[in-house]
This record gives C-alpha cells, sequence and structure tokens, in this order.
C-alpha cells in the first residue's frame, strides 16, 4: 500500500515537473523580451538628428526614437569608455565597481552584472565589440571582443576559446556582421540579450572606403564658443584637448607628409592594397592642396576644424546604416516585436564646442550623451522624455524588463516608472565623478547637476569650485562659484552635493569636502 502511495505521489510529481517545463517556462520565453544594446563610443549627439542636428541626417537611430522613445537628459557618472561600461554592466558607480579610470583600473568579473543576472535568469547572453574593460568578460554565453581599442580595418578579436580571429573588413561592418552569425546560431528556445559594441566613432575617425568624401561640400559653422579664452574657468584654461593645439595632423587627420610615417601608423599599416588604394586616393590630394596652402594661426585651427566633423561624421555615417542593418535583422525575423532596443553611446563629445574635441568634463556636451529605446508595446511611438537618467539606470531597466529582481546593491533607477507613469517625475539631482589625470590634462572633479544649476569641485591637478546656471548661461561660460548674490543657491547645492555624496557612499569625495571643512 505504502510502495502504491508512493508511486502515485511520484506519478503526480512528475507530471506536474512535466507541467512546469514545458508550458509555464514556453510561455515566459514568448513572454520576456528579448534584448539589444547598442554601445557606440564617443558619439555625441549634438551630431544625431534625432535631437535636431542639422550637421547630417542619421534615419536609424532616428528610427529607433521615432519608434519608442528619446531621452532629452540621458547623462553618464564619469565621461570616459571603459568606466562607462562598467557603469552600465554593474548599475554601480565607478567607486562601487572599482572600474574609475582608463588607465590603471582592471575590470574585477567575479562581480556582479546585469547579464549574469540574465543569464541566471534563463537569457541568453552575448557581448560583440568593443569592451575595453581590460579583464575577460563573464557571464556571457558568447563574447567576441576587440582588443583594448580595437582598429577600424580588418580588425582582430579576442575569443572565448583564448584564441585571435581577424577579420577582413571596416570594423562597423564586422561588428554588426558578427553579430548577426550569432543571432542566426543561437539557442531559439531562450530570450537572448546581446550587446553590440561599436568601435565608432572614436579617436582617430577613420571612415569606411564607402563613406570617404561624404561630408566635404558641407562648410561647418563653428560653435559659438568656438575661441573660448577660459576666462574664470581654472581647469578649462590648462587641458590639453583642444582642436588648436592637441589635435594632430598626421595622426588624427591623416595628413602624414611622407609616406614613411604613413606607413608605420597603425591605421593604415594593417589595410589590404584595395583599401590603402581607396584611402590615399582620397586623403592624398587633400594633403597636397593643404601643403599648398601654408595655413597658419586660426586659418590653420579651422581648416583642421572641418577635417575633424568630414571624418567624425563620416564614421558616423556608417554607425548608423549599421544600427539600420540590426533593426532591419529583427525585422526580417521576425523579432522587432518581442525585443527591446536601447541605442546610447559611453558618453558625449565635444564637436568644437569650447574650441575642443574628446570627453571627461561635466559640462553639458561630455556629461550627457545620446539614449534612445524601442520598447514595443510598452513605450508609445514618439516619445519624447525629458527625465533625468543615465548610463548607471541600463542594468536595472533591463532586469524589470526581464521580469528579474534588482539587486539591492544597483545604484541606478529602472526608466520603466517615467516612461509608463507621465506624473513620475523621476530622479531630480545628477551626481557625477571624474577620475583620470592623465591624458588630455583633465582634472579630476565631481559634481552635481540640478535642473538648473551645477556645482563642481575639481581637485588634484586644479583644487576649486565652479558654479553654472543652465538657465541663464547654457554654454558653462560664466563661473558664478563666489560671486555676490549666490551664496543661498551654493549652500542648498553644496547640502545636495553631500547628500548625494553620502547616498552613494562615495568615500574618495567625501574625505576631500571633509577636508575643506577642517581648513
Ligand atoms: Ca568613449
Amino acid at each position: 500500500m505504502k510502495i502504491f502511495k508512493t508511486l502515485i505521489l511520484l506519478v503526480l510529481v512528475s507530471s506536474s515537473m512535466l507541467l512546469f517545463a514545458q508550458v509555464p517556462q514556453k510561455e515566459a520565453a514568448v513572454k520576456r523580451p528579448n534584448i539589444v544594446i547598442i554601445i557606440s563610443d564617443d558619439h555625441a549627439y549634438q551630431t544625431i538628428s534625432a535631437y535636431g542636428s542639422k550637421m547630417m541626417q542619421t534615419p536609424n537611430i532616428d528610427r529607433i526614437a521615432n519608434e519608442g522613445v528619446r531621452f532629452d537628459k540621458a547623462y553618464v557618472t564619469n565621461s570616459i569608455c571603459g568606466p562607462s561600461r562598467a557603469v552600465i554592466l554593474t548599475g554601480k558607480y565607478s567607486h562601487k565597481n572599482g572600474f574609475k579610470d582608463n588607465e590603471s583600473s582592471v575590470f574585477n568579473g567575479d562581480q556582479d552584472s546585469f547579464v549574469k543576472q540574465l543569464q541566471g535568469g534563463g537569457y541568453q547572453t552575448a557581448w560583440i565589440g568593443k569592451w575595453h574593460l581590460e579583464s575577460k568578460p563573464q557571464g556571457f554565453d558568447f563574447w567576441q571582443i576587440l582588443p583594448n581599442q580595437g582598429q577600424y580595418y580588418n580588425p582582430d578579436f579576442n575569443m572565448m576559446d583564448g584564441s585571435k580571429k581577424r577579420v577582413e573588413g571596416y570594423v562597423t561592418n564586422v561588428i554588426t556582421e558578427e553579430t548577426e552569425n550569432w543571432l542566426n546560431n543561437r539557442d531559439e528556445s531562450k530570450p537572448f540579450c546581446l550587446v553590440i559594441g561599436h568601435k565608432a566613432t572614436h579617436r582617430v575617425w577613420l571612415p569606411d572606403t564607402a563613406d570617404l568624401g561624404k561630408f566635404d561640400q558641407v562648410n561647418f559653422p563653428l560653435p559659438a564658443n568656438f575661441y573660448d579664452t577660459y576666462k574664470g574657468r581654472k581647469a578649462a584654461g590648462i587641458q590639453d584637448m583642444s582642436i588648436a593645439k592637441t589635435m594632430l595632423i598626421g595622426y588624427d587627420l591623416k595628413m602624414f607628409g611622407s609616406d614613411e610615417k604613413e606607413n608605420i601608423d597603425g591605421n593604415f599599416k594593417r589595410m589590404n592594397v584595395k583599401q590603402r588604394a581607396k584611402v590615399d586616393a582620397y586623403y592624398k590630394p587633400i594633403e597636397a592642396k593643404f601643403n599648398g596652402l601654408k595655413l597658419e594661426g586660426k586659418a590653420l585651427t579651422e581648416w583642421k576644424f572641418q577635417r575633424y566633423m568630414r571624418d567624425y561624421l563620416s564614421t558616423a555615417a556608417s554607425l548608423d546604416r549599421n544600427i539600420g542593418r540590426t533593426l532591419d535583422y529583427l525585422d526580417k525575423h521576425g523579432l522587432n516585436d518581442n525585443t527591446i532596443v536601447i541605442y546610447l553611446s559611453d558618453q558625449g563629445f565635444y564637436m568644437g564646442e569650447h574650441g575642443w574635441f574628446d570627453k571627461r568634463w561635466i559640462y553639458e556636451e561630455s556629461f550627457r550623451t545620446p539614449m534612445v529605446m524601442r520598447y514595443p508595446g510598452l513605450i508609445k511611438a514618439g516619445t519624447v522624455s525629458d527625465r533625468f537618467v543615465m548610463n548607471l539606470d541600463i542594468a536595472p531597466t533591463v532586469l524589470e524588463a526581464a521580469g528579474l529582481p534588482i539587486p539591492k546593491d544597483v545604484q541606478g533607477k529602472s526608466m520603466l516608472p517615467v516612461l509608463k507613469n507621465k506624473a513620475d517625475k523621476g530622479r531630480q539631482v545628477l551626481y557625477y565623478h571624474y577620475y583620470e589625470n592623465g591624458e588630455h590634462a583633465v582634472s579630476p572633479h565631481f559634481g552635481i547637476r540640478t535642473k538648473r544649476y551645477k556645482l563642481i569641485r575639481f581637485y588634484k591637478r586644479v583644487e576649486g569650485w565652479e558654479l553654472y546656471d543652465l538657465k541663464t548661461d547654457p554654454d558653462e561660460m560664466d563661473n558664478k562659484y563666489g560671486k555676490k548674490g549666490y551664496e543661498a543657491i551654493t549652500a542648498g547645492l553644496n547640502k545636495e552635493l553631500i547628500s548625494q555624496i553620502e547616498q552613494f557612499e562615495d568615500n574618495d569625495a567625501l574625505r576631500i569636502l571633509e577636508k575643506d571643512n577642517k581648513k
């Protein structure tokens, strides 16, 4: 009798297990959205037509915005490549995830990440393209990454099995193709999360042969503050990232002066004969003309600016086209209805504002980043959001969308509540901390941005404070710190800064402020 009971129980258990194993999991697999996150490198919102740019058209990024949401107030916590990726992965500030700068940081892959959570929750996960975190990716069923910054032509990849693979072609096309190969061969019984890490539009802005000369007929207007004198802004005054002084005629703008010099340039020497012939046929006549002009002073700086704009935007044209190719893939394979697509850059970039290229600062052009997101069924097409969101928020947003719990130590906030509920005002203050103290001579700093003001504390290279009223001075040219009439505003912002530092447990920043108070 006892045996009989046990048998019945076993049958019951196994049939209910079968139910759980088959029906609900299959249902869950259908319901749970796939996730595609496309991360570009140094792509300025000023150059994206969805953001109103007149510099060029970006129809495919615009398509994501038009079919989903355009975030007009998306920011990063630390405006530089590796650190931004570490923030995206972990949903934690640099001082918590440990990857503070591109100089000496190595990402500790043993820590938690949204990808590990997704993988544990039944997702198939992959990262293909630029990674730049110095250690091996963890939490992925598949990865294929560019070593360090990677190369524009015929890029090498580090593979999971320790081997290297070189793929002939232009990097943005190659990365897109490799992601399609992975998608074609994935396990279709599981939802997937794919991160596409594009190299474009990073320095040295080397375009695809198909895009050379695309913007040569355009004369780009100089930004109003192109000849900024940095009055009242000590850190800005000592930087080394200007188009006039820092941008190199050879390395950056491909005017090498001789074949010998061009041959030793890493980007050029790896091109195949056909690629090299096309690239040379484009740049050599420009160089010959440039040599004849013998430009100096402002004329030379403005020539450099035009060349920079033309190369950068040509690189961006390929990026946008390849984003379109990824969207087309999803369409063709019936995946678009059930796939979230997020496009963002790892941070913003200067297109000549303040006379600069590069990033790093808490000033708007580098602090802000383009971010658009398509989520059929949840985000209404054509939504524009002015809520403060950050790269810090990608991890919790994706976890919420996948129906997985958000670990308590994640510091970002899911972006879904502000999208679902118009009355939700979201975050009111943005906290920022930049650490690197090397290339481009940008002083480390931390600070906050409220809806109207920005308070910044520079340290190490430059010691001092800055305060901006973004309503009256959106280009951040007039440092109001210590000026008459701003005492109460500064005191209020200072209190808010301390509150943010305490909330995010940024002990490095706290120690600096404690020292200030002891003086
Ligand atoms: Ca970057």
